[in-house]
């Protein structure tokens, strides 16, 4: 093998989301050593910019809160797909992640006698996210990091890692490329946790950055590991709709949280028609689809939305606890919050599916292969509430490392990294510049507009099988896509292998979708508008046979009795 730039390891974490830090932290904390790689800057990643409150029943606002109660509504707000074991893990964990955080350095919003203050969120029947204003998310990657710091793992930062690479059904490593000036570098590990976060750049209005192309669900995927639910995508009801430039930036829920309200153009509060109970706070697949349902019924706003209006709070208090927004629309669209409703419409937030894992230790399908975060599948069932995924991403974060660490205790030295796998990494790679097909940025636009108008909000048998053939096609033109110029800060080629994961992910969203044939959560079927018992009681799962794409489906974990109780009771019964 010629001589590469080559690190070893006994723990790598691939993505420095919150997912990725605390994997490292308590991977580092059980003895391994540990190299964290992350595609952008450390501290860039989706978790920074979560604005609304990590999810845990601190019962600091309602004293009857509890770790049951919070798991009812999970399994309530996810359409019972939820793996029942994740849910109870969530429920009971997330409280002490949360407190772990505060001690660690974190400095949440205060109630008036000095404990963490909590808010409303869509779907939870108490006041449960714990929040600093609309910057949670900044807040909780500061104080990972500094704990991480203090830890001592290894940073690889602006590294994209392209492939995993195996011994036999084993993963030992991996192989990357430097973004900044385009070198290959190769890692050996023990283990591997993937926290790479989301697919939302698979469609055309997002609330997702660059990185989010669905890396590490294609990682795991091509290295023979299984997907599960990934079908359930999360259209966020609350994205800007206006200027052009800024569609899909979300408008957190926090709004709704704190007692904003969405009216029609006829100045209706639709909520009361969809969801009277909860209203604005109902869950975030019914308020997408009900806005959704506005604008085609020709009740939406000037610039196909809803208006949301928070104007009837005091502007102090609107600021306060809503600054990020406050300046996000006086910025970018020049409305002022404060006075004047704001315009919103769904937007490509969240992936419920992802890959297939062991509910305690985060191990997948694969020897040696783990997963946190977004990019697992499990937890949220068909729809994910608000503020469950920092709470998700913490308590199986810490899972997964140290899922990761123990295998890696028991496993022997690496084995040298296989050549051949190497070299076709390299190749695969190098590939772009030789070719003359078409521009990455072609394909990736005519993906967008396909996942965007074909596997969207609602769906029907058609579209989807219109979707999957230009799936095809597109995986055609993505194999010959052409990249000009050097390896170094070439975003177009960078784009060119993106691709390839947007592609996997988008097709195993199709496919999926295809396969459940009825309405759950966030998948909603014009052509099987109802819940079906049967589907409900069965996961969706898609793993690689040779070049295709197999799709199965196989009956959910049994849920022991007591817990099957908490979700059948009234929820005055378990709010006690
Ligand atoms: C605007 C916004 C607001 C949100 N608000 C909330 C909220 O209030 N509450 C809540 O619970 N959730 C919220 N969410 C969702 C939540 O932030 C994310 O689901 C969560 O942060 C995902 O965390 P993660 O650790 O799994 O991944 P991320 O934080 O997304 O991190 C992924 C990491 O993987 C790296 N990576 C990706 N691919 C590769 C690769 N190939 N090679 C190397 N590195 C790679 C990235 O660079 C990054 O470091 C919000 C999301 C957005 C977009």
């Amino acid at each position: 093998m010629s001589a590469r730039e080559t690190h070893d390891y006994d723990v790598l974490v691939i993505g420095a989301g919150g997912a990725g830090l605390r994997a490292a932290i308590e991977a580092s904390a059980a003895g391994a050593k540990v190299g964290v790689i992350c595609k952008s800057l450390l501290g860039k990643a989706h978790t920074v910019m979560a604005e609304g409150g990590v999810a845990a029943a601190l019962a600091h606002v309602d004293p009857k809160d509890s770790w049951k109660v919070h798991f009812r509504d999970t399994m309530l707000g996810g359409k019972l797909l939820n793996h029942w074991r994740m849910a109870q893990l969530h429920a009971q964990e997330a409280p002490e992640r949360v407190r772990e955080l505060e001690r660690w350095g974190a400095v949440f919003d205060r109630t008036k006698d000095g404990r963490i203050l909590q808010r409303n969120f869509g779907g939870h029947s108490a006041p449960r996210l714990a929040h600093v204003g609309d910057r949670t998310g900044l807040e909780m990657i500061r104080t990972l990091q500094d704990e991480g710091v203090h830890q001592g793992f290894d940073v690889f930062m602006e590294c994209t890692v392209t492939k995993l690479l195996k011994d036999g059904d084993r993963v030992t490593g991996c192989f990357a490329y430097r973004r900044e000036n385009g070198r290959f570098l190769l890692f050996r590990a023990k283990a591997i946790v993937l926290a790479t976060g989301g697919i939302g750049k698979a469609y055309k209005v997002t609330s997702n950055s660059w990185e989010y192309t669905g890396d590490g669900h294609a990682l795991a995927y091509e290295a023979g590991a299984e997907l599960i639910d990934m079908e359930f995508v999360q259209f966020h009801p609350t994205g800007m709709v206006w200027p052009p430039g800024v569609m899909g930036i979300l408008v957190t829920e926090a709004v709704r949280g704190e007692g904003g309200i969405l009216r029609n153009s006829k100045g209706e509060r639709f909520m009361e028609k969809y969801d009277p109970k909860r209203m604005e706070l109902s869950t975030r697949d019914m308020v997408a689809r009900a806005i959704y349902t506005e604008v085609k019924e020709g009740r939406g706003s000037p610039h196909g939305g809803a208006f949301l209006d928070i104007s009837h709070k005091p502007a102090d208090y609107v600021k306060k606890k809503l600054p990020s927004m406050y300046h996000q629309f006086k910025d970018l669209a020049d409305v002022d919050i404060t006075t004047t409703p704001m315009e919103v419409g769904p937007t490509t937030h969240y992936i419920m599916g992802g890959v297939r894992v062991e509910p305690d230790t985060g191990a997948s399908t694969v020897p040696g292969l783990f997963a946190a975060g977004e990019c697992a599948g499990g937890m949220h069932g068909a729809n994910r509430l608000g503020g469950n995924s920092l709470s998700d991403l913490l308590v199986f974060g810490r899972r997964a490392g140290l899922g990761a660490a123990e295998y890696a205790k028991k496993t022997g030295p690496n084995p040298p990294l296989d050549d051949r796998q190497v070299q076709a990494a390299e190749r695969e790679m190098l590939e772009p510049f030789e070719r003359s097909g078409s521009s990455p940025y072609d394909v990736h636009q005519r993906l967008q507009e396909c996942m965007h108008s074909l596997v969207g909000i609602f769906r029907v048998e058609e579209d989807m099988t219109a979707a999957i053939a230009e799936i095809g096609r597109l995986k055609e033109d993505a194999a010959r896509v052409r990249v000009t110029g050097s390896r170094e800060f070439n975003p177009g080629w960078h784009l060119a292998h993106d691709l390839r994961s947007m592609l996997v992910c988008s097709e195993a969203v199709a496919r999926s979708a295809l396969t459940r044939k009825e309405s759950r959560g966030g998948h909603a079927r014009l052509d099987h508008p109802n819940l079906d018992p049967e589907q409900g009681r069965r996961n969706t799962v898609v793993r690689r046979d040779g070049e295709s794409m197999h799709v199965s489906q196989s009956p959910l974990p049994e849920m022991p009795a007591e817990l099957r109780a908490i979700v059948d009771a009234e929820l005055e019964a378990v709010k006690v």
